[in-house]
Order: C-alpha cells, then sequence, then structure tokens
C-alpha cells in the first residue's frame, strides 16, 4: 500500500480536481485507489446524511472517496469544529487516518486549503503531515503569485522534514477573470513562465513535476474534462504507483539492508569490535519521546539519547533556533570575533549556574570540558607559583568522559586503565561515598577523601566530581553534605573543586545543577549533554571569578597571564542558539514538577524488581531510575528484549537505568517501568 498527501499552495489550488483526476487516472492502469479528507468542511446536510462535497465529487467522477471528520461551515477546520463545539487533534485526527481505508492499494489524503491552515490554536495541516510523514503532492495553482507560494510551500515542507513526491499544476481562473488590463497573449505567457520557472526549479531540487491542468470551464459536469485531465495524469499516476521514498536510503546510496552491512563492515559504533560488533538498528526519525526505525517500530526513549535530550525530539522552538541561526551564520572562528548566540548562551549560564561562576569557555563536548577544566587548574597554580600543584584526584566509581585527562580521572576498573596506563597521568582516587542520597549524613564517609587530601594537599591541583549523582560509573546517588566537606577542605587546602554536571545539568535530579543540593558552589564546573536539548554537540566550562584572576596574573614573559585553549569550532553559533533556546524552553516549562512527577512514576514503576531475585538494589532520584543487577547484564540480549517491548532502553554493566526526557507522559513511562519489570522477572527465572 502506497499513501500520499495531496496539499495546494492555497485554497481553490485545484486540489480536489487533481485527486478526483488521478483517481480515475490509477484506476485506468488497474489500481485500487482512494481518496481520504481528514477534515472537510462546507458539509452540506441531504437526506438526513451529512455529505462532504470534495469526497462526493470524487464519487460522481467515478473515484472511491472518504471524509474523516465532516464540519458543515466552509471555513478554516479549527473554526468550523469550534462553532460545532468540537476540538481537532493532530494526534486524533493521525490515528483515524492511519487506520483509514487499509484495504487499497494506493491512498490519496486531501489537505484542507494550504500548509499553515490551522487545526486548532496551536496544531495546522502541516503538522498532520509531519506527523503522517507520507510523501506529498504538491498542487500548484497557476496564476499570478503563484511562484510565491509554491516556493513558500516547498521550503516549508523541507523544513518540516516531508519529501515532495511531485508538483501539479492547475490552472485556476477562467481567462476572462483576468485583469482586464491583461490581454490574452500577455496572460498566456505569464502563465506559462509559471509553470516554466517552476519546473526549472523542481528539477533543481529533485522534484518531479507530475501534469499540468489547465482551466476546465465546469469541471464537475463533463465527463469529457474528467476524462482529458485523467489522461494528462496518466504518467504521474504510472510515476506514483512505482513511487519508492527518496528518504529511504538518502542520503546513504543503497538499501536499507545494505545500510546495515556496510555499517558492520565500515563504521565503528560506542565501545564496540570492528569485526565483531554487536547489532545496530537504524533509527530514521524521531519525534516527542520515540524514536522510530526502519521496520516502523516505535520504541519509548528512555535513553534521553545517552541523558541529553531533556524536551525529547521534534521540538520546534529548537528546530527553528538552529535553522534560523543556519541562515544568518552557522560558524565563524571565535578568535578576534564574537556572536549573539555565544553572548545569549553566557547571559543565560551565568544568570542560572550556582553562585559566582561568570567566567564562560565553551567547548566541543564533555570529554573536551574536562580537559579544559584540568588545563584551567594548573594553570591556575603555576600563575599563583604553585607549579607542583599538577596532580587531580577523584573519586572511584566516577565518569569524566574518553579522551585522555578525562578518562584518567575515571574509576580505574571500569575505566579499563589497564589497557591506557603508558600514557596516564598520575592522579590520586578516593573511596566513592559511601553514604547514600536519602540517608542521614555519615560524616564518617568523608574520611577517605578527607585523609587522601591531607596527605597530598602539596601537590593537588584539583579535585574532580560528579555532584550527588555518579553516572556512568554506576548511577550512585550520594548525601550531599558530602560535597560541603569537600567544598570546606577544598578552601582549607588550596585544592580547586571541579563539578561536573555534565550529566547532572539542567535540571535531571530535580535541581537545576546538583550543587545546589548541598548548597555549594564549586571553583570550576563543567556542563554538556542536556546543554543543547541534545540538538547539538556543545560543552561549557565555568570558572569563578578567582579562577580566572588568577590565571590571568601569570607571568606573561613565561606563557603565563591567557587561558591555553581555543578548539576551531568554539562557541559555534548554531549549537549556541540551540542552547540558548533549550534553556529559554526548560525554564518556560514546569520541569520541577516534570521532574518530581517522574521520580514519583519511576519509583512505583520499579519498585517490584526490589523483591525479584538477582536485583542488589533499586534506587530514583529526580528523572534517574536504577534497577542494580547482582551480576553484569548480557546487553544484547537485555535490548532485543526491550525493544520487542517497544521501548530503547540500554543497559551497562550490572545496571539498568531510566533517563526519560522530561517531556514524557505516564502511559509511556509506565511502558518503560513494565519492561524493565519484565526484563528483570525474566532474567531472575534465567531466561534472559
Ligand atoms: C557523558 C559525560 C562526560 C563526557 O561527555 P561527552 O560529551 O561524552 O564527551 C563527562 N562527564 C560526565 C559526568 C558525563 O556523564
Amino acid at each position: 500500500m502506497k499513501s500520499f498527501f495531496l496539499t495546494g499552495t492555497d485554497t481553490d489550488a485545484g486540489k480536489t480536481a487533481a485527486t478526483a483526476a488521478l483517481l480515475k487516472a490509477f484506476q485506468t492502469l488497474g489500481l485500487d485507489a482512494v481518496a481520504i479528507k481528514p477534515v472537510q468542511t462546507g458539509c452540506l446536510e441531504r437526506n438526513g446524511r451529512i455529505e462532504a462535497p470534495d469526497t462526493v465529487f470524487c464519487r460522481e467522477s467515478g473515484g472511491q472517496a472518504e471524509a474523516l471528520k465532516c464540519f458543515r461551515i466552509p471555513c478554516s477546520p479549527h473554526l468550523a469544529a469550534r462553532l460545532e463545539a468540537e476540538k481537532l487533534s493532530v494526534s486524533d485526527l493521525a490515528d483515524m487516518c492511519e487506520k483509514a481505508a487499509l484495504q487499497h492499494e494506493i491512498r490519496l489524503f486531501e489537505g484542507a486549503g494550504g500548509l499553515y491552515v490551522p487545526l486548532n490554536e496551536q496544531e495546522s495541516v502541516l503538522d498532520l503531515m509531519a506527523r503522517l510523514k507520507y510523501p506529498v503532492i504538491l498542487v500548484v495553482a497557476n496564476r499570478l503569485g503563484c511562484i510565491n507560494h509554491a516556493l513558500l510551500s516547498l521550503d516549508a515542507l523541507s523544513y518540516r522534514g516531508l519529501e515532495p513526491a511531485g508538483i501539479i499544476f492547475c490552472r485556476t481562473t477562467p481567462p476572462e477573470e483576468n485583469d482586464p488590463g491583461t490581454s490574452p497573449e500577455a496572460e498566456e505567457l505569464i502563465l506559462n513562465e509559471n509553470v516554466d520557472f517552476l519546473t526549472r526549479e523542481a528539477q533543481r531540487r529533485g522534484i518531479p513535476v507530475l501534469g499540468n491542468l489547465p482551466w476546465y470551464p465546469d469541471f464537475s459536469a463533463k465527463a469529457s474534462c474528467m476524462e482529458d485531465a485523467a489522461a494528462r495524469l496518466a504518467q504521474a499516476a504510472a510515476l506514483l504507483s512505482q513511487y519508492i521514498p527518496q528518504s529511504n536510503t538518502a542520503p546513504f546510496r543503497g538499501t536499507p539492508q545494505e545500510l546495515l552491512d556496510f555499517d558492520r563492515t565500515h563504521l565503528w559504533h560506542p565501545y564496540t569490535s570492528a569485526m565483531k560488533p554487536l547489532p545496530v538498528r537504524e533509527a530514521i526519525c524521531a519525534d516527542g519521546t520515540s524514536i522510530i526505525l526502519r521496520n516502523g517500530t516505535r520504541l519509548v526513549d528512555g535513553m534521553s539519547s545517552w541523558w541529553c535530550r531533556v524536551h525529547g525530539y521534534g521540538n520546534q522552538h529548537l528546530i527553528r533556533a538552529i535553522q534560523q541561526q543556519a541562515g544568518k551564520l552557522s560558524h565563524v572562528m571565535f578568535g578576534g570575533l564574537t556572536h549573539a548566540p555565544a553572548a545569549g548562551l553566557a547571559q543565560r549560564l551565568i544568570k542560572i549556574l550556582p553562585g559566582n561562576l561568570d567566567h564562560i569557555f565553551f567547548a566541543d563536548s564533555g570529554s573536551v570540558a574536562v580537559e579544559v577544566s584540568m588545563k584551567m587548574a594548573l594553570q591556575y597554580h603555576q600563575s599563583l607559583g604553585h607549579p607542583q600543584k599538577s596532580v587531580f584526584a577523584a573519586l572511584r566509581s566516577a565518569y569524566h568522559g574518553d579522551t585522555i585527562g578525562a578518562m584518567s580521572l575515571c574509576d580505574p576498573v571500569t575505566g579499563m586503565h589497564s589497557l591506557f596506563e603508558a600514557i596516564l597521568p598520575r592522579r590520586y582516587f578516593a573511596e566513592s561515598p559511601s553514604c547514600p542520597f536519602h540517608a542521614s549524613y555519615d560524616p564518617a564517609s568523608f574520611a577517605p577523601m578527607e585523609t587522601l587530601l591531607r596527605k597530598h594537599a602539596d601537590e593537588l591541583a584539583a579535585v574532580m566530581v560528579e555532584p550527588v549523582v555518579q553516572g556512568a560509573g554506576g548511577m550512585r546517588f550520594y548525601h550531599p553534605d558530602y560535597l560541603r566537606d569537600l567544598r570546606r577542605l577544598c578552601d582549607e587546602l588550596n585544592i580547586l573543586l571541579i563539578a561536573d554536571e555534565i550529566a547532572t545539568g539542567f535540571g535531571r535530579t530535580g535541581r537545576l545543577f546538583a550543587c545546589e543540593w548541598a548548597d555549594i558552589v564549586p571553583d570550576i564546573l563543567c556542563c554538556g549533554k542536556a546543554l543543547t536539548g541534545g540538538m547539538m554537540t556543545l560543552s561549557a566550562v565555568a570558572a569563578s571569578r578567582k579562577v580566572a584572576e588568577g590565571i590571568s596574573s601569570g607571568d606573561a614573559r613565561h606563557g603565563g597571564g591567557v587561558f591555553m585553549h581555543g578548539p576551531t569550532f568554539m562557541g559555534n553559533p548554531l549549537a549556541c542558539a540551540a542552547a540558548c533556546a533549550s534553556i529559554d524552553e526548560l525554564l518556560a516549562s514546569p520541569w520541577q514538577e516534570r521532574v518530581a512527577h517522574i521520580e514519583k512514576q519511576l519509583r512505583r514503576g520499579l519498585s517490584p524488581c526490589r523483591n525479584m531475585p538477582g536485583v542488589a538494589d533499586v534506587r530514583v532520584l529526580g528523572a534517574i531510575g536504577v534497577v542494580e543487577m547482582e551480576q553484569p547484564v548480557d546487553v544484547e540480549r537485555w535490548q532485543a528484549f526491550f525493544v520487542s517491548h517497544g521501548v530503547w532502553i540500554r543497559p551497562f554493566g550490572k545496571t539498568v537505568y531510566l533517563m526519560p526526557p522530561f517531556i514524557i507522559q505516564d502511559e509511556p513511562l509506565m511502558q518503560l517501568t513494565n519492561a524493565i519489570c519484565a526484563a528483570v522477572n525474566k532474567a531472575s527465572d534465567n531466561v534472559l
């Protein structure tokens, strides 16, 4: 079955005539096609039945047609529905469309008016089309101004990631209704040039021109008109019946299977073997909290794509921010130049970051931010005349990234230090804080760190910690008072405190930044991941005035005084624009209530695991839910099980966890927790 969405550059563009003619052309080819009108306004009551005029028209010309929602008043659907005390929604309409007339070989969905015609106060026909993702046939009303309307429509389609299957020109006005000042010859010239110009443009964009319908006086009554129009669209029908969506493979040149084979042969995925990789699945798009796979499977995303997609997928504000910025200035070197997106982002960060962290350095990724923070700490002590303070301390079970400096501060066992020991710098580890987040604070839990710092104070430049939540090193939640003790001791010993908030920043733990749980201000703070809402890679390192001044006071004759780092893509305007939009979106949303609600749901949904055999611990903090198993899990098998349950969850080590987007609704969240319960249950029976 093939489905198309037919829309026009305007109302009265000739959509219905084109639809009826296409139906007839399909018929001639022996194909069973149907026209479906998702919303029809201007319906009439006849013999006690409500009849949709476009549908009646298609039927009278011999085609099959139906309307899904009918309203009497001939006006925009949002108003027509409101006048009958109804409310249209994209999700309901999309459900109806997906289920409609499935027995037919070809389904032609006909829109209402143009793309931005509203269905309700928030959603338009274009939103419905974006949800359905059917290839689009654009009917261009061939009249004065149509080049502009056609190009605007094509841009709007591409902006929403929709694929034009082709263009049909339709002459909609009789010659005598034209401007009296325009001679018939001049009018011919203008209308022909419309077609020629747009045909050239369509060719450039790789969009087929499917047909060109002339003006028919009284189209409906004359069977000969319909025959003529159908004949003119015969080739179009043949083309459409063979239509293979471009997005099937583009930009990859090959079939979906070839893509997977190519991937297996040539692409490295995170932490996998090049020779014996674990299987991967092709994602083709995502919206809301779902990732959609090539085979059509919709998976509820429990990972927020490694914790960054706090607003889920397809957020229009974020998409627009990047598109608008791309149109203005996608990148420019940050050496000697600046721009509003970078300054605007720093403005926002300084406002929401704890304390006086008011010097911002932009970097490319979380790991790079960690490297930058380490270099800052070194230069700080060097500038102040303590070059011997050049070693770092960190916690066991920590994760700070994969580049060499960052990796050196990850847990030495799970961070695979044995592989890279030869190049890792000297560093010290303290036991992971033993006092859990929800217990009352045990000051003895700080003793190992205190002993370590006092012993090595002379050589320590900084201590790096993930505040409150240790993420990829084991998903452990520790007591905020530990951070207070750490802050105090660092001050006493002149050791800088670096907070790695790459995972915890932007609300994940229930506070905007996890340092707020302890009410402390680090000397340097790194953030990344959710900074751009997961739209682009970007990280930021925020330093206190003390650190910035310290570095600046260095002796210029010995290379001091300036901070020595400057990546090519520093302050990339696209990423900064995305981050500004993401922070605005977050702060404008009820994120605290959302995270608190997710926390409650996670607690309830994961609690059955507590008593299952094989489970070591179940813990929840903010929008993070963790089931820790006694034994490491088989990632490949667990992942396959989760996919078969319609969810995307990727465990690591002994940890099975959820970090859903903040916009997740109760039902999909329950699907996530239920899937984990089912998997753990199966594992405890030794069948997973
Ligand atoms: C993910 C992460 C990093 C590394 O960030 P990348 O963008 O993957 O380089 C560093 N620290 C923490 C706490 C993280 O969660």
